[in-house]
């Protein structure tokens, strides 16, 4: 028979790894809530136009890598390719921003985009972000680039360099424009074909375009940073001193740009160059015109994305244990009455909050000690039918091979005393 296997570009994470994840998430978390960011958990799948109005109709992940299915009725729906879109919709539809706090979000969960698979670039992929709305002050900037930052730091991930730019206002880009695109049309004959057609419907992406050639025929392109307000100045320069005062490292890079409406002033990126080519570990940015392109009230709002496949690539396997987890007590039932004891036994261990398995395969003592060897076990109750007939069971320190005594009537107690250094 056919042996169905998993979609391309989608992964299982099996025991060995799992470790890793839940440390790398709870690394994030734990920093997450130092910061005051609450979880949110919205729904993995949402109306096709939440994402086409939000992440915009001419990006990369609208125009090829969405996953968009009919729903029964007709209903176009789509895989979530990334967090902020939900998020939102979920703060507008919850009236967050009637709150008199701000609303510090932060989630985590599996993304989809319909890309081409290779190391660290997966069609479901898993990311953990942060949402800060309400705040227009450039120390929330700072704050969530410093979150970033430290959770990635923590995680002790080689060769990270933060990357930032200023987008500025809507005004300010409106007036960049016309000459961007002017110079662009300079050097169209030397653009790859994807950039040619950016240059009416998103001018500023070909400055990030990964292409070589786009990189060099926008060498000498006219910079934004020249068409920005006096204020969009001072907001950064205020970012900069926040991240400055945080004795956070920084490198000003005019390429990083994200050609929407509603992104504005602080965009960055964090990437490590142990990474190869999908170097980028996390970016976000600052998006005051979302909320309300949305449909709600007016809210500024800063936040970031990190990718955790590419975090679980580079990160030290010293942090963790990646093991699976020692077994406390195996049981070792076997005989016509050790048999239906052992089974009890289990049940009565657990229900006292010692973790304890067997394999139902064996039938003999030999069978069971070697399965307790291969499960590394602490401990073996054995049980076997002279055992019962006297009320008592063993416990064997795997370890130090040494036995005790144990009542069946007082199982728990007396196994817990005897583990209890484990
Ligand atoms: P890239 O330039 O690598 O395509 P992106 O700009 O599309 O990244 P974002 O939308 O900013 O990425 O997502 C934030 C982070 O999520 C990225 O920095 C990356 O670590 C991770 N990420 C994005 N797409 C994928 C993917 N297909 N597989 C694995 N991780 C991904
Ligand atoms: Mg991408």
């Amino acid at each position: 028979m056919e042996i169905i296997k998993a979609i391309r570009g989608v992964k299982d994470i099996l025991p060995e790894e799992t470790s890793k994840w839940r440390f790398i998430e709870e690394t994030a978390r734990r920093w997450a809530s130092l910061y005051g960011f609450q979880e949110i958990r919205v729904p993995i799948f949402e109306m096709t136009a939440l994402f086409a109005r939000s992440i915009g109709a001419s990006t990369d992940i609208v125009e090829k890598e969405m996953y968009t299915f009919q729903d029964r009725d007709g209903t176009s729906l789509t895989l979530r390719p990334e967090g902020t879109a939900g998020t939102v919709r979920a703060y507008i539809e919850h009236h967050r921003a009637a709150q008199p706090t701000p609303q510090k979000f932060f989630y985590t969960g599996p993304m989809f985009r319909h890309e081409r698979p290779q190391a660290g670039r997966l069609r479901q992929f898993h990311q953990f972000g942060v949402e800060s709305f309400g705040m227009a002050d450039p120390r929330a900037d700072a704050e969530v680039i410093a979150l970033l930052w430290h959770i990635l730091h923590d995680l002790s991930l080689p060769a990270l360099a933060l990357e930032i730019n200023n987008l500025g206002s809507v005004e300010d880009r409106a007036s960049y424009r016309p000459s961007l695109i002017e110079y662009l049309r300079t050097v169209v004959e030397r653009l790859c074909a994807n950039c040619q057609r950016r240059i009416t419907t998103n001018p500023l992406r070909v400055l990030d375009c990964k292409v070589a050639s786009c990189q060099e025929a926008t060498q000498s392109a006219p910079r934004l940073n020249h068409y920005l307000s006096e204020k969009s100045h001072c907001y950064f320069s205020a970012v900069l001193k926040g991240l400055d005062d945080l004795h956070i490292p920084y490198q000003l890079n005019h390429r990083l740009v994200r050609g929407l409406d509603y992104y504005c002033l602080t965009t960055f990126e964090v990437t490590s160059t142990a990474l190869g080519a999908q170097n980028a570990v996390g970016a976000g940015g600052r998006y005051d015109g979302l909320v309300e392109a949305l449909g709600g009230p007016p809210t500024p709002a800063v936040g970031f994305a990190m990718g955790l496949e590419r975090i679980a690539l580079l990160v030290p396997e010293k942090l963790f244990s990646s093991s699976v987890q020692r077994v406390l007590v195996y049981v070792a039932g076997f005989g016509s009455s050790g048999t239906a004891a052992g089974f009890s036994a289990l049940d009565d261990l657990r229900r006292g909050g010692i973790s304890a398995v067997s394999d139902f395969r064996a039938t003999s003592l030999k069978a069971h000690l070697r399965q307790a060897d291969r499960l590394a076990a602490h401990f073996t109750l054995i049980l076997g039918d002279d055992e019962v007939a006297a009320g008592v069971g063993i416990l064997r320190n795997m370890d130090t091979k040494t036995q005790h005594s144990v009542s069946l009537a007082s199982l728990r107690q007396d196994v817990s005393a005897l583990i209890a250094p484990c």
